[in-house]
């Protein structure tokens, strides 16, 4: 199966797609955290990532597409998308990519959050820099405050989950992002939309709902 997780930053994408690989044994693939892990090993694609990443810009569509598609090729047919497509230009380098292939998409999962609820949910993420579990510090509290559960050790927040970056976020979020769901609507590959305003285990329920629904 391919999936994409659409949604603003913080709408809860990472969480729902570590809630759902198992069951549908796909690949999880996150351009943010490929691009983080490129700036962690001081690659070339990592250091022009980096000042857009900390202003809160996105990194040009042709960088994200190669790296993208590359992953895309490395994951074979079972993966779920995170934080990928985020232009209209990207959606397009990846349906012709799939195309080509003889591939598509077979659902766009499509989280609806307001932007206030967004906002708490960043300011409030605590992550985990050695095996990437995600926390909140009142939504989902680590055992010991700032510690993994998992034993690894501190857990950090990213810098761009710092409140001014997180504004323009938002913001280019609602101008380069929001209109991916639009070029998906009416496509061969179904939109559902789900409202994500509500437990992580509610949210979950509904995306496994939604799609045993299109199954048939
Ligand atoms: P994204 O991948 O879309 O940027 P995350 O999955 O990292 O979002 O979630 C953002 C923050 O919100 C994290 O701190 C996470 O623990 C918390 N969170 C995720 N889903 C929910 C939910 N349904 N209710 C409350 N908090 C949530
Ligand atoms: P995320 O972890 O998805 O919140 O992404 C963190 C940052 O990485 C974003 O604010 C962007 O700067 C960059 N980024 C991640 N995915 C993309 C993408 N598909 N297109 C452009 N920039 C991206």
């Amino acid at each position: 199966m391919r999936l994409i997780l659409l949604g603003p930053p913080g709408a809860g994408k990472g969480t729902q797609c570590k809630r759902i690989i198992d069951k549908y044994a796909l690949t999880h693939l996150s351009s943010g955290d490929i691009l983080r892990a490129q700036r962690a090993g001081g690659t070339a694609l990592g250091k022009k990532a980096q000042a857009y990443m900390d202003s809160g810009a996105l990194v040009p569509d042709d960088l994200i597409i190669e790296m993208m598609i590359g992953a895309i090729k490395k994951a074979g047919g079972n993966f779920v998308l995170d934080g990928f497509p985020r232009t209209v230009a990207q959606a397009d380098g990846l349906t012709k990519a799939l195309k080509k292939a003889g591939e598509k998409i077979d659902a766009i999962v499509n989280l609806v959050v307001a932007d206030e609820v967004i906002s708490a949910r960043l300011t409030g993420r605590r992550s985990c820099p050695k095996c990437g579990a995600v926390y909140h510090i009142v939504n989902v509290p680590a055992k010991v405050a700032g510690k993994c559960d998992k034993g690894c050790g501190p857990l950090v927040q990213r810098d761009d989950d710092k409140p001014q970056v997180v504004e323009n976020r938002l913001r280019t979020y609602h101008q380069q992002t929001e209109a991916v769901v639009g070029y998906y609507e009416g496509k061969d590959s179904p939109v559902l939309n789900i409202e994500a305003d509500r437990s992580a285990e509610a949210v979950t329920a509904d995306i496994i709902a939604q799609l045993q629904r299109l199954a048939g």
